[in-house]
């Protein structure tokens, strides 16, 4: 197989939906925190697949568990037991104290779990979600999804109010008779990386206790070390009912999961929800070698460290167009006074691959295992920009 840049693009054109804004690239191979072309020119990853890549791209130990696995079974239904699904829910659980585990294969997939197991938990339809919040494109997973461009043409949707960000009284005023459970990011990742006060959480969480309604925590985003602990919710000591998570769960792998608490995920029974290649042999054990390089690699503390040290570079440059820097771990995000497109456009042309989300937010999230040397290049070829 051998097609070059041009002939690719031909064949997307053709071929393929036109659903994304795609940068002018074509990516062949990728290592640790380099992608690479199909005309050799290498790049440094700021993006890492979205937040996916945290162990850096084709990791040899995941490498290696994939190959392994993909040699002794790939698939089963879930009909049937296997030991990979087995040892990876016991890890899950340990991991985010959490009591029970779901297998799917995406984010979007794993908030809709959340959603049906709050409605059938609580008997009740309706959510109360937050003002620039991303859950993901499918139908339940879309009515939560702040941005109206991306809900209209869809509607009708399921029952959503959306309130402030930020604002626990806004989230106690909403909730009525009818409100199944609040979903919320820790940090909004799409919205431009919101870090909320301190307290917020925790706040959320008392309000759900004394009204008697579920709170869930969409972690998809910034689960697996992405903001310096193991997941976002440890930042401020709350734990939810239900947690999704799925970008960087297997590695580079697609994966996703629903995780809940026992009484809550006693409420689906056999039959109540499903999915024929969540949790497959090859996905988990993606997953397994994935978790066991972030802990052995000591990555979620290498993610705080870095993180600190990125937004501290980022301060140092010259402050014109610069509103605000704000992130915590290796999710930083850099919110401009103009749109970041032009720079995210000349920063690949000089090697480097940033994100531009909400317009005018330059979005950092790159592979946990970046060296400080290519966050260095990264943050100067941004200086000359
Ligand atoms: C990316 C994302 C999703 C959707 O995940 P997909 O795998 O694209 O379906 C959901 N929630 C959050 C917070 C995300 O960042």
């Amino acid at each position: 197989m051998q097609l070059d840049y041009d002939g690719i693009v031909q064949r997307y054109e053709k071929y393929i939906f036109n659903t994304y804004t795609r940068q002018p690239i074509a990516i062949k191979s990728a290592r640790g925190a380099v992608v690479t072309d199909v005309n050799g020119k290498g790049y440094i990853d700021c993006v890492a697949g979205i937040a996916v890549n945290n162990v850096g791209h084709c990791h040899p130990s995941v490498v290696e568990a994939i190959k392994r696995q993909a040699e002794e079974l790939i698939h089963v239904s879930n009909l049937y037991y296997t030991e990979q699904q087995a040892v990876l829910a016991e890890e899950l659980v340990e991991l985010t104290g959490m009591e029970k585990v779901f297998f799917c294969n995406s984010g979007a997939e794993a908030v809709e779990g959340a959603l049906k197991l709050a409605r059938k938990a609580s008997g009740r339809k309706e959510f109360i979600a937050t003002e620039n919040a991303f859950h993901g494109r499918t139908m339940g997973a879309l009515s939560i999804t702040y941005k109206e461009k991306y809900r209209k043409p869809f509607e009708p949707l399921a029952p959503a109010v959306f309130v402030p960000y930020n604002d626990a009284g806004a989230i106690r005023a909403a909730i009525h008779e009818n409100t199944a459970g609040v979903i919320l990011e820790p940090i909004q990742g799409e919205g431009g990386v919101i870090v909320p006060s301190d307290d917020y959480l925790k706040e959320v969480r008392e309000i759900c206790d004394e009204k008697g309604i579920l709170l869930i925590l969409d972690e998809v985003q910034t689960g697996f070390g992405r903001t310096g602990k193991w997941f976002a919710k440890e930042h401020s000591g709350v734990e939810p009912d239900i947690l999704t998570t799925a970008k960087a769960m297997g590695g580079g792998f697609p994966m996703g999961a629903m995780l809940a608490c026992e009484d809550i995920a006693a409420n689906f029974g056999r039959g109540d929800h499903a999915s024929t290649f969540g949790g497959n042999a090859l996905a988990c054990a993606a997953a397994i070698a994935n978790i066991d390089v972030i802990k052995k690699e000591k990555l979620v503390r290498r993610s705080e460290e870095l993180g600190n040290y990125l937004i501290q570079k980022l301060e140092s440059l010259n402050k014109n167009y610069v509103k605000e820097i704000r992130g915590k771990g290796l999710m930083v995000g850099m919110e401009l006074s103009i749109k970041c497109e032009d720079i995210v456009n000349r920063a690949r042309e000089m090697g480097v691959l940033l994100n531009c989300t909400s317009e005018s937010v330059l979005r950092f999230v790159p592979p946990l295992t970046i060296t400080k040397e290519q966050l260095n290049k990264a943050v100067s070829v941004l200086d000359e920009i």
